[in-house]
């Protein structure tokens, strides 16, 4: 069994705050600070370039890449790290179109992330091949998969309310009619267990920097199926996922397997930073994530449904199909959740009127869902949002 009260200790939460957005961005592991201090000092320091080789820079993105496989269902080599989600939805999606050549639509849903659309239509304009992404309703994608579907580009679980996708069902349909998968794992990866191998995906993307823990900026990490990687023309040819970058080759000729989708220089303190955060998962099973996940969402639900009428369900009540968030409707939802903000209990706002709330069982427990739940009533019962400072939007929301 995992020890939760362990995990929790080696998190800065800083006090008087209960922090439910975690899925937004991670909290600091305590021991990051030292990590990369010591890094920065030993190894950019006193290395300096030399740290490549002798402080293994050069083959992290693998090394991490692996130590999130096993948290998402990826066998060794399948996983590498680099750059953000929005390009690793790029070069997803162009090798996907490469090796589906003869079909020109992409089906995705209207529950999607925007920047993984955006990034599909700038894909379609710069390709001009004809290609039409195609966005289906959640509960409709299965009726979408028509035989001339080059891919089905999901995130498997919904940004704003928390609507889990059935990956494994999804993939078999997607794959009957030829289809390739791509998974994004953004709201997944450290929420719940994810088998990628056994799911049979073939493309999965997603962020080190919310339940993962990395930092704002972590890297993203991108997976392509045992047997597939071999097959995928990079779209994004950098120097590092050529075979021999050291050679120096006027040519581009891709690199082995997963290496291949390694593009450029990788960020080697952000990733140091995720190291420390992956030796807290180290001593995490995720079933135990899920089912404790599951105990708090529950819990929480039941407090604001019993004390705050105003507030209305978003999310799926069946936590068989919610991830690890939980989101309530509410008109003055900004106001609301500036409110909770000033009293200590965390969660971000994501527009028309959705209240988010995430739960990381690795610092979150029945305790502080209950003291975040009386501050929300509070809040409620007694319109504390209903003051003018609450209704001035900041960039980030
Ligand atoms: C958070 C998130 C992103 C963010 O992309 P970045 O390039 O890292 O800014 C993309 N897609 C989904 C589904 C997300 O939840």
């Amino acid at each position: 069994m995992t020890d939760f009260a362990k995990t929790k200790s080696l998190f800065h939460l800083p006090a008087g705050q209960v922090y439910l957005d975690g899925n937004s961005l991670g909290p600091l592991p305590k021991a990051a600070v030292a990590r990369v201090g010591k890094m920065m000092q030993d190894e950019w320091g006193d290395l300096l370039i030399t740290a490549w080789n002798r402080a293994q820079w050069m083959n992290q993105p693998s090394r991490v890449g692996d130590r999130i496989g096993r948290l998402i269902g990826a066998s060794a080599g399948t996983v590498v790290m680099g750059d953000t989600l929005s390009i690793k939805v790029y070069q997803a999606l162009a090798s996907a179109l490469e090796i589906n050549a003869a079909r020109k639509t992409i089906v995705s849903d209207t529950g999607n992330f925007p920047t993984d659309l955006y990034m599909a239509e700038g894909l379609i304009k710069s390709l001009d091949k004809g290609h039409e992404l195609k966005l289906c309703e959640p509960d409709a994608v299965e009726d979408c998969l028509a035989e001339d579907v080059a891919v089905l580009m999901l995130t498997e679980v919904d940004y704003k309310t928390g609507r889990l996708h059935d990956m494994k069902a999804l993939t078999a349909k997607a794959h009957e009619k030829g289809i390739l998968t791509i998974w994004d794992l953004a709201h997944s990866a450290g929420a719940l267990p994810v088998k990628l191998d056994a799911a049979g995906a073939d493309f999965a993307i997603g962020c080190s920097y919310k339940y993962l823990n990395s930092g704002p900026g972590g890297p993203a990490f991108i997976y392509v199926a045992p047997g597939l990687a071999d097959q995928v023309r990079p779209a994004l040819c950098g120097w590092l996922g050529h075979e021999a970058p050291f050679d120096f080759d006027l040519d581009y000729r891709p690199g082995r397997g997963i290496e291949r989708m390694r593009v450029g220089t990788p960020p080697v303190l952000q990733l140091t930073a995720l190291e420390a955060s992956l030796d807290i998962w180290d001593l995490v099973d995720m079933e135990d994530v899920r089912a404790h996940s599951i105990k708090l969402s529950n819990l929480f639900i039941e407090l604001v449904e019993a004390n705050c009428p105003d507030l209305e369900l978003a999310s799926p009540r069946d936590a068989m199909h919610r991830g690890s968030q939980v989101s309530f409707r509410f008109g003055n939802g900004y106001a609301a959740m500036q409110a909770l903000i000033e009293r200590g209990v965390i969660g971000d706002f994501r527009a028309p009127d959705i209240m988010r709330f995430g739960f990381t069982p690795l610092y979150i427990d029945a305790e502080d869902v209950r003291k975040a739940a009386a501050i929300i009533e509070d809040v409620m019962l007694n319109r504390l949002w209903d003051s003018t400072d609450y209704f001035t939007r900041s960039a980030v929301t």
